[in-house]
């Protein structure tokens, strides 16, 4: 039994930090429901990546053996030059453990939710809550809801941040909108590839089945809605890319319907939690796909709130050990994908130094890639030492 053992929890948003807060809350007896504005689990949002760091958090909670029947493991993530569609080298990930897997969205999301579901917690769908008092009461189902925990899981308009922060985060149009689809029925090997260009990239990588999941980024001046859903002509993606290289052309071309959004920074929020009301994932740090950490540290922040909270005496105690574990960390992260998107960027001269230095450090140094980014995916939130005491 732990402390956190019949205290009630409710979550807002249902996405993929919510239902794996749910997931921990459950397993350590709390009784928890989740309020999700959607009517039901739904098909959306194309695929994700995750990676070591994210997939630890998923084997702790009991989920390795579904999730390694829904992934697909990656061999390698692979610079290539859209315009000429040559590699321009490839770096090893064949040898992670747990494995760098591809996923749909929509998989992790019913996994996360039928464990849930198992594990005794409830749901309430078509449930948006538009206000949440500072002592965390609020309306649903028509009775005014109080809970012992509030955890506001409710993504990029977070309004429970909103509350936490008493002050308005203006986002900031980064002057990038991004496409993304999955092209069904195409044959890929098990790799990311991304295709960099002038001004623009692709990401593209492979799902379970035969999709190809793609993910197209270009500056611009104009802004575009930021959001998950706005449909767009596949004509205005190809177009944008019309002076790539065949390989690259030819999957835009097989592209049916996409969807648009504008890619905003907003600042990780100041404050995560205020008595007994937390937020996490995109609510606490919006974060640009550039890294495709989202999703993971999504799942490393619900994992760490629920074992500060078992840790300590406390809520105060432990949701202070959660902030201070997590602020950083998901700074840093942030910080990375930001200087990605330029990276990935570059045109003339400047794109082929850099180039030619991947090519090199292929070569030389093959471990070098995995070696930079060792900070990110062999973190260990679950592991025993991972240390959650207050101090
Ligand atoms: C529809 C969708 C598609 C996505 N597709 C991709 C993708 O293709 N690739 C990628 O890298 N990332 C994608 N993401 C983002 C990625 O999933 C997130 O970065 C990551 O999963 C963080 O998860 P989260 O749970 O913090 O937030 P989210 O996944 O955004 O989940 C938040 C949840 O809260 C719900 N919610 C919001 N406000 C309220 C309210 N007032 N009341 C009740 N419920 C509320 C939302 O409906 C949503 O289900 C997508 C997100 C969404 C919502």
């Amino acid at each position: 039994m732990t402390r956190l053992a019949d205290r009630t929890v409710a979550i807002i948003g249902g996405g993929i930090g919510g239902l794996t807060a749910a997931l921990a809350f459950a397993q350590a007896g709390a009784r928890v429901t989740v309020f999700e504005q959607a009517p039901a689990l739904t098909e959306v949002g194309a695929g994700l990546q995750i990676t070591p760091n994210g997939a630890r958090v998923l084997d702790a909670l009991g989920l390795s053996q579904k999730a390694s029947a829904m992934g697909v493991v990656a061999r390698a993530v692979q610079p290539t030059d859209a315009l000429s569609g040559r590699a321009v080298t490839r770096f090893d990930l064949s040898r992670q453990a747990p494995p760098y897997r591809f996923f749909y969205r929509y998989d992790l999301v019913s996994l996360l939710y039928d464990a849930a579901g198992s594990a005794g917690v409830s749901f309430v769908f078509g449930a948006k809550i538009s206000e949440v008092m500072q002592d965390g009461r609020f309306v649903a189902e028509e009775k005014t809801q109080t809970p012992d925990l509030l955890i506001g899981a409710d993504g990029l308009h977070s309004s429970v941040r909103l509350l936490l922060s008493n002050a308005i985060d203006a986002p900031f149009f980064t002057g990038q909108v991004a496409w993304r689809a999955v092209v069904p029925d195409i044959a890929a090997e098990p790799v990311a590839k991304i295709w960099m260009a002038p001004g623009k990239h692709v990401v593209t990588y492979p799902l379970r089945g035969s999709g190809l999941n793609v993910v197209a980024v270009q500056e611009r001046s104009a802004w575009a809605a930021e959001g998950w859903n706005h449909a767009d002509d596949p004509a205005n993606l190809q177009d944008a890319f019309a002076d790539c290289g065949r390989d690259l052309k030819k999957i835009l071309q097989r592209i049916e319907t996409v969807n648009l959004w504008g890619l905003f920074r907003h600042p990780v929020a100041t404050t995560w939690y205020h008595d007994s009301m937390a937020i996490l994932g995109d609510a606490a740090h919006p974060t640009l796909p550039f890294l495709a950490q989202g999703a993971n540290l999504a799942l490393e922040d619900a994992y760490v709130l629920v074992a500060a909270l078992k840790a300590n005496q406390t809520d105060a105690a432990g949701l202070a050990v959660y902030q201070a574990k997590r602020r950083n960390r998901v700074t840093r992260a942030i910080n990375a994908a930001n200087a990605n998107a330029r990276n990935y960027h570059l045109s003339g001269v400047k794109a082929q130094v850099a180039h030619a230095g991947l090519r090199v450090l292929g070569r030389v140094a093959p471990d070098a890639f995995l070696n930079r980014l060792s900070w990110l995916y062999d973190h260990d939130v679950t592991k025993d030492t991972y240390q959650l005491a207050a101090v």
